[in-house]
């Protein structure tokens, strides 16, 4: 192993500690610290296509490869799954960084071999700089991580940090007073997504999905305000008030299928809560809902988070009659021996997959595997971002159970989701 490779664990506590002895060099002789995260694309796909061992050698090479495109004083380490910190220290300018960050990238465009198969990996990186950036360690590499998150979304090998405006810290602080008003003045809504059997193509349930009509904004998606609440700590009112109108709207549901499930969605702090079960438990009684008719829907990553404390949960709530979904599955890093154990009754396969699988044969591969992986622990699978005719097919072919998604029907307001289970015609597949 090279010796610019400090650790190939996950460990980000030492990785502070010596990024902190950098940092006081640097600061010593007046020259700036840099700090690249980088962060391997469709790592979590690599890992549930090839396995555990077969990662940890392919991660083990990329360090070898970047120690390998790095000068003899830089150093590399591992921060996560399927991330990596480069420490460059020393540096002159902005420039620099930048130069570097190309020259790392470069080392990663010839192909890896993995189980016998030649695969590309792409990478996005975040460059974040002391002093410019940063005056403490937590911060550049919070900064660098940030810069990394947005080069993923912007689609771009490499961006580097740039300060956030306080103008736009003022608008989360705006969001997040004008998100109490909202509860109060009931402009939350929830809309219903359908989920139907694809044995016979009978509708089964619905997903509830928050809306805030906001008089101000328009509608809101979730996506905005649910991190604004996460923050703040609005959540735990959020998803009690989203529950319980769930509730409500489900017992008035037209009795045509027999009674349908409802899943609704539970944030990942909200885990950690101990009233979870009771609060759950008590609106189910006030509602008069039937036992394993709610799913209540949890992502992937939040129950990998603290896997011992997510499974009480669980088994509390299946003591209450309550299902659970794994939500977004595949998009977070369970490892058998974890899943193996796992209380929850439905994987519900992340709709990135889905909505690729006819031209994307890595995405197929990832779909068949999850159903596969369900079928053998007894779980019901489910998946969403079904988007046309022929994945509700080759889905229906590889006996996957349950389907969501736009082919099926779009997210619809309470009144028009009642109407929808009355003129529903399974699509002819
Ligand atoms: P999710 O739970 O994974 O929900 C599925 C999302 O995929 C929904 O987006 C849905 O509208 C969208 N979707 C469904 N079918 C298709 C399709 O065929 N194609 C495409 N491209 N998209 C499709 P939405 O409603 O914007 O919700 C986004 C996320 O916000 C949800 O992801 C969930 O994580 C969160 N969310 C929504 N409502 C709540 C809530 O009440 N509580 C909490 N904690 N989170 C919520
Ligand atoms: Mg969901
Ligand atoms: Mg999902």
């Amino acid at each position: 192993m090279s010796d610019k490779i400090l650790s190939l664990r996950p460990n980000r506590p030492s990785l502070i500690r010596h990024l902190e002895s950098y940092r006081v060099r640097a600061a010593g002789n007046g020259k700036a610290l840099g700090l690249l995260v980088i962060q391997v694309k469709r790592g979590q796909e690599f890992g549930v296509l090839f396995g555990f061992r077969s990662i940890e050698a392919l991660m083990q090479e990329l360090a070898e490869r970047l120690a390998g495109a790095c000068r003899s004083d830089d150093r590399v380490m591992r921060t996560g799954e399927y991330e990596y910190a480069v420490i460059l220290p020393e540096l002159m300018n902005e420039g620099h960084a930048l130069l570097a960050a190309n020259k790392l990238l470069r080392s990663l465009t010839t192909p890896f071999e993995i189980d016998s198969q030649i695969i590309t990996v792409g990478a996005s990186m975040g460059i974040a700089l002391f002093p410019d950036h940063a005056k403490d360690c937590d911060a550049l590499l919070r900064y660098a991580e940030l810069a990394a998150a947005d080069a993923v979304r912007s689609d771009v090998p490499y961006k580097l940090y740039v300060p956030t405006a306080p103008e736009e810290l003022a608008g989360s602080w705006d969001l997040e007073s004008e998100l109490d008003t909202a509860l109060d003045n009931g402009e939350l809504e929830i809309f219903y997504q359908a989920k139907i059997n694809l044995r016979g193509g009978l509708l089964a349930g619905a997903e509830a999905l928050l809306r805030w009509r906001s008089p101000k904004r328009g509608l809101v998606p979730p996506n905005v305000f649910i991190p604004v609440a996460t923050r703040s700590g609005q959540i735990g009112e959020l998803t009690w008030s989203a529950l319980n109108m769930a509730l409500q709207h489900a017992a008035a549901w037209p009795m045509r299928f027999g009674p349908l499930s409802l899943s609704v969605n539970i944030a990942p702090t909200l885990l950690e809560d101990s009233t979870l079960v009771s609060r759950v438990a008590d609106a189910m009684g006030v509602w008069g809902a039937k036992p394993n008719r709610l799913i209540l829907e949890i992502t992937e990553t939040a129950v990998m988070r603290n896997p011992d404390l997510s499974f009480e949960t669980i088994r509390g709530l299946k003591s209450k009659g309550v299902l659970v979904s794994i939500d977004d599955f595949g998009t977070g890093y369970s490892s058998l021996a974890n899943f193996k154990n796992i209380p929850a009754s439905e994987l519900k396969i992340d709709k990135s997959f889905v909505m690729n699988m006819l031209e994307n044969p890595a995405d197929a591969s990832i779909v068949r595997t999850i159903i596969s992986l369900a079928q053998a622990f007894d779980l019901q699978v489910a998946a969403e971002g079904v988007e046309n005719l022929e994945t509700l097919r080759s889905l229906t072919n590889m006996q996957c159970n349950y389907a969501q998604g736009y082919y099926i029907s779009q997210p619809l307001p309470a009144a028009a989701f009642a109407q929808f289970i009355n003129e529903y015609v399974p699509p002819v597949f």
